[in-house]
């Protein structure tokens, strides 16, 4: 950088922002953080500062731009969240006793993928920072979620699979410096994804080796170590939090691209990118951000295996059956803290005394819930309460040691009980008998001097002093007192003796804070030990939580326990309902519809009216699959359900993030990942496949992929079709069964009935939901009559386009008022549409 100015501090601040220079460099000077150069300018600009300059005299005065010091926790979130980074340049010694320039360093450089989320609208959300290595032998990656600490690993084949579980940990930022097309920049673009290099580290650092502990993969073990290393360099201070890494394989869970999980609104709904009406929105009634945190978790990583969900279906069940247990432990649970980011605070160093008795009224909580859950009498929750450990120790120690209700400061002292320390003891007596001899002495000096309303006063600049209104300034006696400060109204004196207090009680004060901060930071350090038995318990918990949150989900909406087995492939859904299209229609309004797909069926052909329900009745059934395989009950009223290894869809307008694609060419990519990769127990639904090009060619598609998936791939299928000449495909293809979603015409109107019914549809119905979408008539009736000229030439599609539109429509009857013109006819239409009732007279 061109160094305009040459002062001491420029000099040092030139120094500093060469080591960041792709951060911003808040600078700190007494209570400002200040910006220069190019920072000043864009950071003026991004956080509606006002920008000056400095030297201005000078012919290059440099940009400036400052933020006070109390406010710099949104500014600095401010920009991290649009991307940027933050280093933060702190002075390292106190200005007044610096020799020359003020010692400054940075202490922290905040990032994307770092920042704590500390907002309540977060304490539901992750935030991981992701770390990338790209070998010979395929791509580790690692993440972090810095305020709880949890650390996991995988190794990946590709790049897609890297992109795709980068979407689904919904990470900010990712540390990575391997090879990048232009298309994998454009992607880490698209998806708001910072793009960080990593750091070598000198020194070993215990925290690498912690982490890195139960690691055997290669490639995992150098993602987490580039991790751990990013972590430490850019937050320079313990991270004793940071929990052994957990490997772990993708396919060890039921496998959903993030598309599909975007696509089946698991977390967020696809329209608002909200939580509102996802099934994570359905399924939380957890009491605590942990469990919250989890639940989404358990959500996007359905279980595999049978004997972990039957586990989970176990503890559900009984806390489904035992109301007063359930209420019980939610009651308890509420008062329990985020023990995860208390957890972190604590090894970070920056816990205040309420948040340690957060710490242990959520501890005092845990005995509760465990004697709960000993007293239910239930096998499955008395086990489960015997692995915990309530760490009563910590909790004693704490309430022990801290007062009622402390300050937010910890460097004022009132922290601390008495009797946790003589010393301190010792000193508060010397307060207290302090205090004793001032009010002593101000009755014996009014007697004294016959001054009724003499006081004794204290404040910082002259310290304790004796005060005397003016109209008794006359009884003062000036041999033993002095006089320090003069009002409008009063004068204020000291003695000898006052002063010889004063020195003894602040010093007792200053002492007694001091040692006050001293035994906080040592019981901040003692606790500091037990953080991985914390932790554990704080996932205890968690899971407890979001177990007794499922129990209630089920109870309040009558679900019902799946059947779960690996042996077959058969579906047998009785019954099953949409549990959020069921949960925002109105009471009792949901018609619920069956799946049974016995092992001579693996693909339902699905064809009625759009509008009817053929998309809700796919999603349904991936639904009830997903939250079978977390655990859950499901909606239904019967439901036997085989362990899916994998979901595909094609569904709906799909975002392209990864590859930027056409809609055609996102449809056929997704297509084509399915009949790669499925098996016979995976599930995939697909919707009006072949929609997004010409007629015959997206028919021709459509019939060839049914006919692939059912005879090489044999996945449980749903595949919904405009195109009705696909349901002849069941006379040969014998595991291809029709179905159709019922509608009846009543007065020339369509009535869905959402019902699902054997056999084909027998009519598109398409012009009917035109109708009810309000087209002009005209349009209508024009539509109306090609369909009967098509239908007249006969069903068989040509090749050959048909020539609508030189055969006049007249020619064709219109089915209501064949006499009228078009013109006759609306004006009919419009007298019709009238409402008399609305009509005034005139
Ligand atoms: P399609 O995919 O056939 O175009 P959708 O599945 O999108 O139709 O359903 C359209 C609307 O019909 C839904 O938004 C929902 O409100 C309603 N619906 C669908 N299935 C049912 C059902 N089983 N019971 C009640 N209403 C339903």
């Amino acid at each position: 950088m061109a160094k305009k100015d040459t002062t001491p501090m420029m000099k040092q601040y030139y120094e500093i922002k060469d080591q960041y220079p792709d951060a911003f460099l808040f600078y700190r000077v007494g209570d400002f953080y200040e910006l220069f150069e190019d920072d000043a300018v864009k950071g003026a600009q991004l956080l509606e500062l006002t920008l000056t300059h400095r030297s201005n005299k000078t012919e290059n005065p440099i940009p400036m731009a400052g933020v006070p010091h109390m406010a710099v926790d949104s500014y600095v979130n401010t920009l991290v969240e649009k991307g940027y980074k933050v280093a933060l340049c702190e002075q390292l010694e106190d200005p007044k006793h610096a020799k020359g320039m003020v010692k400054r360093g940075i202490v922290q450089l905040v990032t994307p993928g770092t920042m704590m989320a500390d907002r309540p609208d977060q304490a539901k959300e992750s935030n991981y920072l992701t770390s990338v290595v790209s070998t010979s032998s395929g791509f580790g990656l690692a993440y972090s979620d810095l305020s709880t600490g949890e650390t996991f690993a995988t190794h990946l084949q590709d790049w897609e699979s890297v992109a795709n579980e980068l979407l689904s940990l919904q990470t900010k930022e990712v540390v990575y410096d391997g090879p990048l097309t232009s298309t994998n920049k454009d992607f880490l673009d698209k998806a708001n994804i910072t793009l960080s290099t990593p750091v070598q580290l000198d020194e070993e650092h215990a925290e690498i080796s912690y982490v890195m502990q139960n690691l055997t993969n290669m490639v995992e073990k150098l993602a987490t170590r580039q991790l751990v290393a990013y972590l430490l360099s850019t937050q320079k201070r313990s991270l004793a939090h940071l929990q052994i890494a957990q490997s772990y394989e993708p396919n060890q869970y039921l496998q959903m691209s993030h598309t599909v999980q975007t696509n089946l609104e698991l977390t967020h709904s696809a329209k608002t990118g909200k939580k509102m009406g996802s099934l994570f929105w359905l399924l939380d009634k957890t009491s605590t951000a942990m469990g919250g945190r989890l639940l989404k978790s358990w959500i996007e990583r359905p279980l595999l295996s049978l004997s972990e969900i039957k586990q989970r279906q176990e503890m559900v069940q009984a806390l489904f059956d035992d109301y007063f247990t359930r209420e019980n432990v939610i009651d308890n649970l509420k008062g329990v803290y985020d023990l995860e980011r208390l957890t972190g605070r604590i090894a970070f160093g920056s816990v205040n005394a309420r948040e340690m008795l957060q710490l242990s009224n959520s501890l005092g909580a845990v005995p509760v819930i465990l004697d709960t859950l000993k007293n239910s009498g239930n096998q499955y929750l008395v086990d489960f309460a015997k692995q915990i450990d309530p760490l009563t120790g910590i909790q004693k120690l704490i309430e022990e040691t801290i007062v009622e209700a402390p300050p937010l400061s910890t460097t004022e002292g009132g922290i601390i009980r008495s009797g946790v320390s003589d010393q301190l003891d010792r000193y508060r007596d010397a307060m207290t008998n302090g205090k004793k001899w001032l009010s002593e002495m101000e009755t014996h000096e009014r007697e004294a001097t016959g001054i009724n309303n003499l006081k004794v006063g204290y404040n910082k600049v002259f310290g304790y002093y004796i005060e005397v209104t003016n109209s008794n300034k006359n009884k003062v006696p000036t041999d033993r007192y002095t006089r320090k400060q003069t009002l409008t109204n009063a004068e204020r004196y000291i003695t000898p003796e006052l002063k010889e207090h004063e020195a003894l009680i602040l010093e007792a004060e200053t002492k007694s804070t001091d040692l006050e901060y001293d035994l906080f930071v040592k019981l901040r350090e003692n606790i500091k030990t037990y953080i991985p038995a914390l932790q554990t318990l704080g996932k205890q918990l968690a899971s407890l939580d979001v177990l007794v949150s499922l129990a209630t989900v089920a109870e309040q909406n009558n679900y019902i326990r799946p059947v779960m087995t690996n042996e077959t492939h058969e579906i047998k859904i009785t019954n099953g309902r949409h549990p959020v299209v069921e949960k925002v229609l109105t009471a009792g309004s949901y018609i619920p519809n069956d799946v049974i797909m016995d092992n001579n069926v693996d693909i339902f052909l699905i064809t009625g009216p759009n509008m009817s329900g053929k998309s809700t009745y796919m999603r349904q059934m991936a639904l009830i699959a997903i939250m079978a395989q977390i655990g859950s009950f499901v909606p239904a009223d019967k439901a036997e359900l085989p362990i899916f290894d994998q979901i595909f869809t094609r569904i709906g307008a799909a975002d392209d993030l990864i590859s930027g694609q056409s809609t055609f060419m996102v449809e056929m990519s997704e297509a084509n990942d399915a009949l790669q990769h499925a098996t016979e127990r995976s599930l995939i639904l697909f919707d009006e496949i072949g929609r997004g090009t010409a007629t015959y060619d997206g028919m021709a598609l459509a019939g060839a992929i049914v006919k692939y998936l059912h005879d090489k791939v044999g996945a449980k299928t749903l595949f919904a079709t405009h195109y009705h000449e696909l349901t002849d495909l069941s006379e040969t293809l014998a595991h291809l069964e029709n179905i159709h979603v019922g509608a009846t015409e009543e007065n020339g109107k369509l009535i869905f009935l959402h019902k699902i019914l054997s056999g084909p549809a027998d009519q598109s119905y398409g012009i009917h939901v035109a109708q009810l979408a309000g087209l002009p008539k005209r349009v209508l009736r024009e539509a109306t009559s090609m369909l009967h000229r098509l239908e007249a030439q006969g069903a068989q599609p040509t090749s050959e386009q048909l020539d609508l539109f030189t055969t006049p429509v007249e020619d064709q009857p219109v089915p209501t008022s064949p006499t009228l013109t078009d013109d006759e006819e609306d004006v009919l239409d419009e007298i019709k549409d009238i409402y008399l009732a609305d009509k005034t007279p005139l």
